[in-house]
């Protein structure tokens, strides 16, 4: 049975991946440092033989003994609020901790996958976006430090590529949502969700005409499996098309928990992206994959969620 090392694997889709590759027989060895990510998203992994849990900064020398045959690489925060409170960290993860990722693969043989973004392409003047848009990001923006890790992530991913041969696949991870992200994340959805059950206003940043296409981790998880499995090593996208403004977001979610929350209008944050939607014909044409949990099953999943991880 093939063994396969998670970096970030006690984060939100990290976790969703450990569940994945043990239920398929694998053995799995996540590497965590538990900045973002949290024990409480693996501790019913902890008592199966087959997983192991590394407490470690991947920004370190990586350090794992015995034969690897994938190496998923999830580990950075990832939220926008993250972006201002530990930018360094994550401009570290994605280049120092992609580096030693792809060291391991090298060394050990390994198929390496990226955990990439829609944030390579910035605030996009084409939307939807194919992997074919180079993007538009500000360097010096706040949220440049996330885009320009990742797409240094992805740069030096062909580097390992071209020079070394190592295996590599990029996938660009659009918004998306589940059970186990941190209630207090930051993100529109978490806080729109954590806010509803707390009978506390909604935070609309802009005027909520911005929008965003929101994808079920369940059906992320299938297209990380079908583009590991894949020979495609240019970029694929994978998120759900299913474009809506945040303002609509944050009215379904009152509606599905049956708040009586009301919207409050904060500042749109600098650099924002105004709109957002993936091309996935990538991802149909060459994985057959394409989403199939619908906004509000997967919304009413992720309230039950929330409901019952939220402090009484
Ligand atoms: N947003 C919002 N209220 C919040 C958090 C976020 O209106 O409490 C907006 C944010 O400005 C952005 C969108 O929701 O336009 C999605 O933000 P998120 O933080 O989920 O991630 P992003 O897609 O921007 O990376």
């Amino acid at each position: 049975m093939p063994r396969t090392v998670i970096t970030g694997g006690a984060g939100f889709i990290g976790s969703h991946l450990c569940d994945h590759f043990l239920g398929l027989g694998h053995e799995v060895v996540c590497i965590d440092n538990l900045l973002t990510g949290s024990k409480d998203n693996i501790a019913h992994l902890e008592a199966n033989p087959k997983f192991e849990f590394v407490f470690h900064d991947v920004t370190k020398y990586i350090e794992v003994e015995g034969a690897v045959d994938f190496i998923l690489h999830f580990a950075s925060p990832a939220s926008p609020a993250d972006f201002e409170r530990l930018p360094i960290q994550i401009m570290k993860v994605g280049a120092h901790g992609t580096h030693n990722a792809l060291g391991l693969a090298k060394a050990k043989k390994a198929r390496f996958l990226l955990a990439s973004t829609s944030e390579v392409y910035g605030d996009p003047e084409v939307n939807p976006q194919p992997e074919s848009y180079l993007g538009r990001v500000n360097p010096i923006g706040i949220r440049g430090v996330y885009d320009e890790a990742k797409r240094f992530a992805e740069a030096i991913t062909m580097a390992y590529r071209r020079v070394h041969h190592v295996d590599t696949r990029i996938l660009r991870i659009f918004n998306t949502f589940g059970p186990r992200m941190q209630l207090d994340d930051g993100r529109a959805l978490p806080n729109f969700i954590s806010q509803a059950l707390r009978g506390e206003p909604l935070t609309i940043y802009g005027d909520g005409s911005q929008t965003r296409s929101f994808g079920y981790v369940s059906d992320l998880v299938d297209g990380i499996h079908r583009l590991l499995h894949s020979d495609v090593w240019e970029p694929v996208n994978v998120g759900n098309p299913d474009e809506v403004t945040l303002l609509q977001v944050a009215k379904e979610v009152i509606e599905l928990t049956g708040s009586k929350s009301e919207l409050v209008y904060k500042p749109l944050p600098p650099g924002d992206p105004k709109v957002r939607r993936p091309d996935i014909t990538r991802a149909r044409d060459l994985l057959g994959w394409s989403p199939t949990v619908s906004r509000l099953v997967g919304f009413q999943r992720t309230i039950d969620d929330f409901r019952r991880r939220l402090p009484r």
